[in-house]
């Protein structure tokens, strides 16, 4: 026999739809548009995560905060789902993200400070030697796998991983 899906119950449980689309959810997802779509908000990738980086956020739904810690990519957020969420294919990039660093950064405003580069284990993160200035961050993109392990050593809270086009998310029912 086929059990259906109640989608008024489905509904119920998911609640209100999200207002963010750049709102970095969660790894491997299938698409961010999977979650809004299947997801029951049911917590239960929130209490599976090894460095509790995951809570609840905008309209519900699981969100990543790196000011609470780094992604180790452990993947036990996607084995304790049990709705259609996340990618069957966990050999590929855990997600398509950009990490940016804004103007308040120490480096920008000549107080020397490093602390971002030393919680890189990939080493995306460089320091270049100028002339007249302290030594600037640069992030090499392809190196970095948006684990968010410099977003909560930053002094300045200067670093910031955004999800690259978020054109064909719909929200807002
Ligand atoms: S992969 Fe692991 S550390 Fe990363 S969000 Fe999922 S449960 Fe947390
Ligand atoms: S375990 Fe799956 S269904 Fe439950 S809140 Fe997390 S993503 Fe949503
Ligand atoms: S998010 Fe990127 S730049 Fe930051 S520590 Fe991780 S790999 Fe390095």
């Amino acid at each position: 026999m086929t059990v259906g899906v109640d989608q008024s119950r489905r509904n119920f449980f998911r609640g209100k739809r999200p207002s963010e689309k750049s709102a970095l959810r969660l790894p491997w997802l299938k698409s961010q548009q999977s979650l809004y779509d299947n997801c029951t908000q049911c917590t239960e990738c929130i209490s599976a995560c090894e460095t509790q980086i995951i809570k609840k956020g905008d309209g519900g739904f699981p969100q990543i905060d790196f000011s609470l810690g780094e992604c180790t990519f452990c993947q036990k957020c996607v084995a304790a789902c049990h709705e259609d969420v996340f990618s069957d294919d966990l050999s590929q990039a855990p997600w398509h993200i950009e990490t940016t660093v804004k103007s308040s950064c120490l480096a920008q405003n000549q107080i020397m400070c490093q602390s971002c580069q030393d919680s890189c284990d990939t080493q995306a993160i460089s320091f270049q030697y100028l002339k007249s200035s302290v030594p600037q961050m640069r992030i090499n993109q392809d190196d970095c796998t948006g684990c968010g392990a410099c977003v909560s050593v930053c002094p300045q809270a200067a670093i910031e991983i955004k999800l690259l086009d978020t054109s064909t998310i719909t929200i807002g029912d």
